[in-house]
C-alpha cells in the first residue's frame, strides 16, 4: 500500500500518515488536504511510502491541489530551517504556504477583439465605428475597458459581440509578468566593477553552491555589479529565476525603476505592503516559474521558486533581516542556506558588511569582491567631531552651535542639510515635575514618548497611545508633565529658532506612512525644495541627494548606550551609512557628528573613516570572549502573566539546563523589557563553542520540562535583539 506523509501548515513536530486514494495523483512535494481531527487543513506531502502488509487504517487524503509540488531540495530546507531555529517544520511551512488561493490557476475573464473577416454591421453608429477603428492594432481587453478606452457605454460594446462583428477569447485574471530581457546595457564599467562583475557572471554559470560578498563604499557602483550578475543568470538559462532581498521596502522604488530600466520589465515585488491579489498572483508566479525576478523583504525567502539560479542580499548586515517573532530567523543566514540546498549563487552587498559576514569572507567561505573607488567624480564626505563638552548646546538646546554655524553657511550657498536623530516624537521620556513619576505604557515596562503633533503619548515597543493628559496620573498634579531629551521633533523646533527662513521637513514612520509620502518627499527634497531634512534611520538608505552637502548626526552616542554585542558595529555601520548621504554628486559633502566622547576608538575611527581597524578591534574582542563569529549565542525569553510564577518558573527551567561540554548558560536574570504586555519576563543567554550543535543542545532543553499552557518559551539562536 502506499501511503503519504503530510506535514500541515501548524506548529505540529512531525509529518502524518495517510492513505492515498485511487484515482489521486500525488507525488513528494505536492500540496494537499487532509482530514485532521475533526477539521480539514492544508499541508504537503513530505514523502510518499510503501508499506508491506497494508495493516494499519489510515484516513484517506481529500484532495491534490493542482500546484507544483515542492522538491526535495526545498523540503529538506524546511527542516532544516525548523531544526536551526529551534521551531517545528510546520511552522516553516506555514510562512512558505499562506494563501491557498494562489494554488488554484488564476480565474479567466472574457475579453473582445477584432474579428479578421466580418462585414460591417448594418446599423453603423458614429459610437460602433470609434469601437471598430480602436480594436484595430489593439491587444484584447474586456467589454467594461474596452468601452473606458473609447469612451462608449459598454452596452455599445455588448452590441458588436451579439452581432458578431467582435470576437472573443480567454484571458487569465492575473495574466503571467513581462519577461526580463538579458540585453538591457547599463553603464561601462570601471576596470574594479568589471573585474568583480566578470567573478560573479563566472559563478552564477556554474550552477552550483557559492556565496560572493560585494564591499563597495556607498556609491562604488555595487548594484551595477549585481545587475551584470543578474543579466548572465538570464542568459544562462531561460527559466533562471532570481530573488532579490532588500530591507527597506518602503525605499525599493527607486530601485524598481531602475530594474526597469535595465531589464524592461517590472521585478515581481514581494513584501507587506501589497495587495491580496498581487500576492496571489505574485506566489502562483513564483511556483509555476513563470515570475523571474523576485525582489523582496524577508520573508520572500520562502517564496516557492522552482528554479532559483541566483539570490543577492543587498544591505547584507541591515538589522530588518533579522525575524524577531513566531519562527526567528536571520533572512541573510537562511538563504545561504537554501542555496546550499538548492546550489545556487549568492551575492551579498553592502557598504558596511556584518562581522560576520566579512569574518567569512576573510576565512575564504565567501569569495571576496571590494569596490573601492565611487566612479565618476562623487567622492567620500569628510567626517568631523563635534566635541559636546567644549562646544556645548545653550541650556535647553540640542545643537552645538558649530553644527548651527555650518548649516546656516550651507544654506546660504543654496545647499541642502541633513540632522539624523534616531528618535521619533518630541522627547523620548515623560517625567512629572511634582513628583518625579517616569509615565509608562500600562502592563510594560516601557517609557512613553511625547508627540507633539498628535499630542499624544505613544508606546513605541508596543505601540500603546493616549491623549497627553492635563494632569500627572500617579499624583493629579496639574500642568507638571515634561518631556526629558529630545525626538526630532524637538530637533525640528529648534531648527526653526535658530534658522528661521530655512525650509524644514521631517522623515519617520511618524511622518511618512507610504511608499507615495516617501516618494514625493524625496522629489521634494532633490527638486531642492527642501533646506534641511531632520529624520530618523528611515534616511539612513539609499537616496542620492545631489544638493545635500552636510550631514548632522545629533547623538553620535546614542545607539552605543544598549552596550549589546553588536551595538558598536551596528553604530559604526549606521553612522557610516547617514554620513555617505552627503555629496554623493558634484559637490563634496561634508558630516559632523555631536559626541560627547570623542577619544573612544569608535568615533575615532568614524573620523578617520577607517572601517577596517574600528573592525579588527571589534573583532579582537569577540575573539577573546568567545562571540560571534568565535562562538555561538543563543538568547532564550522565558514569559508568564503572573510575577511570582514567572520567577519560579524561570528558576525551574534554569534548573534543568543540560550539561554540556563548551556550553555556558547564563540566568535567569529579568530581562530589560521586564514586562510586556502583562507578561513578567526572565531571560537567559546561552554562548557555546563553535564545534557544538548550538540548536540541538537548546531542543533538548526546551524539552526537558513541560511548561504550564500560558507560559511562553522564545529561543532566538544567533540573536540580534537583547531586550
Ligand atoms: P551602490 O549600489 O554601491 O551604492 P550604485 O550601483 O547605486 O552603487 O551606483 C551609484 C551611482 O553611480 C548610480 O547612480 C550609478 O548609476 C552610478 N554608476 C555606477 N557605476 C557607474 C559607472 N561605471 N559609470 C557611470 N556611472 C556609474
Amino acid at each position: 500500500m502506499r501511503y503519504a506523509r503530510v506535514l500541515f501548515t501548524l506548529p505540529l513536530p512531525e509529518p502524518f500518515d495517510y492513505a492515498i486514494p485511487e484515482e489521486m495523483h500525488v507525488e513528494p512535494g505536492s500540496v494537499v488536504r487532509a482530514p485532521l481531527g475533526a477539521q480539514e487543513r492544508l499541508g504537503v506531502v513530505w514523502d510518499v511510502c510503501e508499506e508491506e502488509d497494508g495493516l494499519r487504517e489510515l484516513k484517506e487524503l481529500y484532495a491534490s491541489y493542482p500546484s507544483p509540488a515542492f522538491s526535495k531540495p526545498f523540503r529538506d530546507f524546511i527542516d532544516w530551517s525548523a531544526k536551526y531555529t529551534c521551531s517545528n517544520p510546520g511552522g516553516v511551512l506555514r510562512m512558505v504556504l499562506r494563501s491557498p488561493a494562489s494554488l488554484y490557476p488564476s480565474k479567466m475573464e472574457t475579453v473582445v477583439l477584432e474579428k479578421p473577416s466580418t462585414e460591417a454591421p448594418k446599423r453603423l453608429t458614429a459610437a460602433r465605428e470609434r469601437v471598430l477603428e480602436f480594436v484595430k492594432g489593439n491587444p484584447p481587453m474586456t467589454q467594461a475597458e474596452l468601452g473606458r478606452e473609447v469612451g462608449v457605454s459598454t452596452s455599445v460594446v455588448k452590441g458588436l459581440v451579439d452581432l458578431d462583428v467582435l470576437g472573443t477569447d480567454y484571458r487569465p485574471i492575473d495574466p503571467p509578468y513581462p519577461v526580463p530581457n538579458a540585453e538591457g546595457q547599463g553603464f561601462e564599467l570601471t576596470d574594479e566593477q568589471e573585474s568583480a562583475a566578470e567573478h560573479l557572471r563566472r559563478r552564477v554559470r556554474e550552477h552550483g553552491f557559492n556565496v560572493s560578498l560585494i564591499d563597495g563604499v556607498t556609491g562604488s557602483g555595487k548594484t551595477e555589479v549585481y545587475f551584470e550578475a543578474i543579466s548572465e543568470a538570464l542568459r544562462a538559462d531561460p527559466d533562471a529565476q532570481i530573488l532579490i532581498l532588500l530591507p527597506e521596502i518602503a525605499l525599493t522604488q527607486a530601485i524598481m525603476k531602475r530594474f526597469e530600466a535595465r531589464f524592461g520589465a517590472r521585478p515581481v515585488e514581494w513584501h507587506s505592503g501589497i495587495s491580496d491579489a498581487d500576492r496571489r498572483r505574485a506566489w502562483r508566479e513564483v511556483a509555476h516559474g513563470r515570475a523571474r525576478i523576485v525582489v523582496g523583504a524577508r520573508s520572500a525567502l520562502f517564496l516557492p521558486f522552482p528554479n532559483l539560479r541566483l539570490a543577492i542580499v543587498d544591505e547584507e548586515h541591515d538589522g530588518s533581516y533579522k525575524q524577531e517573532d513566531g519562527v526567528i530567523y536571520h533572512a541573510r543566514n537562511l538563504c545561504v542556506a537554501r542555496a546550499r540546498f538548492e546550489k545556487f549563487a549568492v551575492i551579498l552587498a553592502s557598504a558596511t558588511p556584518a562581522l560576520e559576514t566579512l569574518h567569512n569572507a576573510r576565512t575564504g567561505r565567501f569569495d571576496y569582491l571590494r569596490l573601492a573607488a565611487r566612479p565618476g567624480v562623487s567622492r567620500l564626505p569628510e567626517v568631523s567631531l563635534i566635541d559636546m563638552r567644549s562646544e556645548a548646546p545653550d541650556r535647553g538646546d540640542w545643537l552645538s552651535p558649530v553644527l548651527v554655524r555650518n548649516m546656516a553657511d550651507v544654506l546660504s550657498a543654496g545647499e541642502q542639510s541633513l540632522l539624523f536623530l534616531n528618535r521619533r516624537g518630541y522627547a523620548p521620556l515623560v517625567i512629572c515635575k511634582a513628583c518625579g513619576d517616569k509615565l509608562k505604557t500600562p502592563g510594560t515596562e516601557s517609557w512613553l514618548t511625547e508627540h507633539r503633533y498628535t499630542n499624544r503619548l505613544v508606546c513605541h515597543l508596543t505601540g500603546f497611545s493616549m491623549r497627553r493628559p492635563a494632569a500627572c496620573p500617579k499624583c493629579g498634579a496639574r500642568d507638571s508633565l515634561m518631556g526629558v531629551g529630545p525626538g526630532i521633533e524637538r530637533v525640528a523646533e529648534e531648527v526653526r529658532t535658530k534658522l528661521p527662513q530655512a525650509r524644514i521637513e521631517l522623515l519617520s514612520s511618524d511622518t511618512i506612512q507610504s511608499g507615495d509620502d516617501l516618494r514625493a518627499l524625496i522629489h521634494r527634497m532633490e527638486q531642492g525644495q527642501i533646506d534641511v531634512l531632520i529624520g530618523t534611520q528611515m534616511i539612513a538608505k539609499g537616496h542620492n541627494f545631489p544638493g545635500l552637502t552636510l550631514v548632522g548626526v545629533v547623538d553620535a552616542d546614542a545607539s552605543l548606550k544598549g552596550g549589546d554585542l553588536r551595538a558598536g558595529e551596528r553604530t559604526f555601520q549606521l553612522l557610516s551609512q547617514v554620513a555617505g548621504r552627503a555629496g554623493r554628486a558634484e559637490k563634496p559633502g561634508r558630516a559632523m557628528l555631536q559626541t560627547y566622547d570623542p577619544d573612544a576608538p569608535l568615533m575615532q575611527a568614524l573620523a578617520a573613516t577607517d572601517r577596517d581597524s574600528f573592525l579588527a578591534c571589534e573583532e579582537e574582542m569577540r575573539e577573546m570572549m568567545g562571540m560571534p563569529p568565535y562562538g555561538r549565542l543563543a538568547a532564550v525569553i522565558l514569559s508568564f502573566p503572573g510575577e511570582d510564577e514567572a520567577a519560579r518558573l524561570a528558576k525551574e527551567f534554569g534548573m534543568v539546563a543540560p550539561n554540556a561540554d563548551g556550553v555556558e548558560v547564563w540566568g535567569p536574570a529579568p530581562a530589560p523589557i521586564g514586562v510586556l504586555r502583562g507578561r513578567w519576563r526572565w531571560r537567559f543567554l546561552v554562548r557555546s563553542e563553535l564545534n557544538v550543535d548550538l540548536s540541538a543542545y537548546m531542543s533538548v532543553w526546551k524539552a526537558a520540562l513541560r511548561l504550564p499552557a500560558q507560559a511562553r518559551l522564545q529561543v532566538d539562536i544567533d540573536p540580534y535583539s537583547f531586550l
